[in-house]
This record gives C-alpha cells, sequence and structure tokens, in this order.
C-alpha cells in the first residue's frame, strides 16, 4: 500500500469525522486503499458556515446568546442523532447500589478503579494507551457524561483534556463552576478506534462501570453529552432531539441531555442550543441564571 502524507492522512480523518456525523459508520470497517484515500482527501469538506471557535472562545452566555439558528442547523441535529447512537438496543441500566456516605465517595471510586483493574472485558483494550476512569469531585452535585476518550485522552488517562475537553471547561465556567467542582465520566474507559462509536457490545460491557460511578458520586444533575451518553444512561435509543429541552429521571438524580462538545467544535451554531440546555441543568442545581438580554 502506498505511504500517505500527514496531511492527506488528517484531510482524510476530517472526511472520516463529517462522514460520522451523518451517520456513516460502516466503512470504519472495510480495508480501504491508498488510491480510495487519496481521493477522498482531495475532495472538499462541507464546513460548517461559522468558524471552529480557538481554545479560549467557550461558552460564555453572550457568545452564546449572539448565534443565529437556522434550518442547516436543524439537518446537523438530526445527523448527530444518526452519528451517536449504537444501531443496536442497549443493556437495560443495572439497579441502583446502596448510597455511600459522602465521606467514602472517593474511597469508592477507588475501589471501582481497582475493579476495572488492566481491563481486557473487550476489545477496546486493544488500542488502549492510558484507561481513562473518571476525573473531578467524588461529592459533585454535578456530573458530566461523554461517550469515550479521545486521542488526547487516551495519552494522558484523563476524560475532557482535548479541544472538546478545553470548550467543556468553558461550558462549566459558564455556568459559574469550576472543572473541580464536577465529576466527568464516560460510557467506555478506553478509545474506541478511530473515535468511533463504541459498539453496542463495548458499551453495554463498560457501562456498568459508569452506572458504579454515578451511584456512587449520586449527583443532583447528571447532564449527558451526546446522544451516546444518553442512550446507555436511559437504556433505550431515541433521537437526540426528542430528549434535549427538558428533565429525565435517571438512578435517583435528573438527567439532561445535550449536545457532545467535540460535535460543537464542529458545528458552533449549536452551542445557542447547548446553553439552552445547561442552563436548565443550572435551575435545578439552584444556579444563578444569567440576565437576560
Ligand atoms: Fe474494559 Fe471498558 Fe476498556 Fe472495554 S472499554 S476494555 S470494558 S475498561
Amino acid at each position: 500500500m502506498a505511504r500517505i502524507d500527514p496531511a492527506t492522512q488528517e484531510a482524510l480523518l476530517e472526511r472520516v469525522r463529517f462522514y460520522r456525523d451523518l451517520g456513516l459508520t460502516e466503512f470504519y470497517r472495510r480495508p480501504v486503499d491508498a488510491a480510495l484515500l487519496a481521493q477522498l482527501a482531495a475532495e472538499p469538506i462541507a464546513q460548517p458556515s461559522s468558524p471552529i471557535p480557538n481554545q479560549d472562545q467557550g461558552m460564555g452566555a453572550p457568545g452564546l446568546a449572539s448565534e443565529t439558528w437556522d434550518s442547516a442547523s436543524q439537518t446537523q441535529t438530526l445527523h448527530e442523532d444518526e452519528a451517536t447512537s449504537p444501531r443496536r438496543p442497549v443493556s437495560a441500566p443495572p439497579q441502583v447500589a446502596a448510597a455511600v456516605p459522602a465521606s467514602g465517595h472517593a474511597a469508592a471510586l477507588q475501589i471501582i478503579r481497582d475493579e476495572i483493574g488492566d481491563c481486557t472485558r473487550c476489545a477496546l483494550h486493544k488500542g488502549r494507551n492510558k484507561l481513562v476512569f473518571g476525573d473531578g469531585d467524588p461529592n459533585a452535585r454535578l456530573m458530566f457524561v461523554g461517550e469515550g476518550p479521545g486521542a488526547d485522552e487516551d495519552a494522558q488517562g484523563m476524560p475532557f483534556v482535548g479541544k472538546a475537553g478545553q470548550l467543556l471547561n468553558n461550558m462549566i465556567n459558564a455556568m459559574g463552576l469550576k472543572r473541580e467542582q464536577v465529576y466527568i465520566a464516560n460510557v467506555v474507559k478506553c478509545r474506541p478506534p478511530g473515535n468511533r462509536t463504541p459498539e453496542p457490545e463495548e458499551g453495554n460491557t463498560c457501562s456498568p462501570f459508569l452506572f458504579q460511578q454515578i451511584d456512587v458520586v449520586r449527583p443532583q444533575v447528571l447532564v449527558a453529552l451526546g446522544a451516546t451518553a444518553a442512550t446507555y444512561l436511559l437504556g433505550t435509543r431515541q433521537p437526540l432531539a426528542g430528549l434535549r429541552g427538558r428533565v429525565h429521571a435517571v438512578r435517583g438524580t435528573q438527567l439532561i441531555v445535550t449536545y457532545h462538545p467535540a460535535y460543537l467544535l464542529r458545528d458552533p451554531r449549536q452551542k445557542k442550543e447547548a446553553w439552552a440546555d445547561l442552563q436548565i441543568a443550572m435551575r435545578e442545581l439552584g444556579l444563578k441564571l444569567p440576565a437576560k438580554g
């Protein structure tokens, strides 16, 4: 097979991500030859009309309020529904575990981490550099749940530390909180190859650990970042558009569903909608809402 230069490789990866947004994931498992890779990379890639923000351009309410909403963004919403939901049913979430006293949350989380160990329970361990367990305050009132580690997270062993993580930090700050005050975890603890959506077998194998983490932390509010997180937390696949904008009851906590920060980086027009979701979480937490301008 011919060698692929880094620029072509990056263009191809961007196209793969774009196809994933369109719900096309099957080609991950097909052999692709170099000629096809070069052809794909040479084709123009559709871009959102708004530029991707730099790492310091965050989710602050003023910026979000100025974002526009149009029919094209609604199309993108449907695409994320299709792209990040498992295609086969997910397992029903397990029974909620008995509550752990607040003073024991950190130790209980460490027990879960020890139980996971150097896990080989699903195929995702094969490509893993570092297992990404979770991060944050074991007694947090607010917990975010993402899909799975990306390249930066896999390298550092921490959730949401890449560009999407920086955007999540900005989202948290816009809510009037610091990252250290929340808890963050993913449906799967190991990076899926090429950042693809976890297969149902992988999500079903790993998500019980997430449920254990939730049962220990017992946040007042859970925020599902993207359709995959929402699907596993709710135990059923539903379009993201039908899940956003309201409060769900999950494991004794209130669940808010919003877009994954990686998706917001690709389509910043949706940040206004995400901010509306976060304000629902703020209301449930009793946090001060921004004045309406
Ligand atoms: Fe184990 Fe979860 Fe990693 Fe699969 S994704 S190997 S179940 S820790």
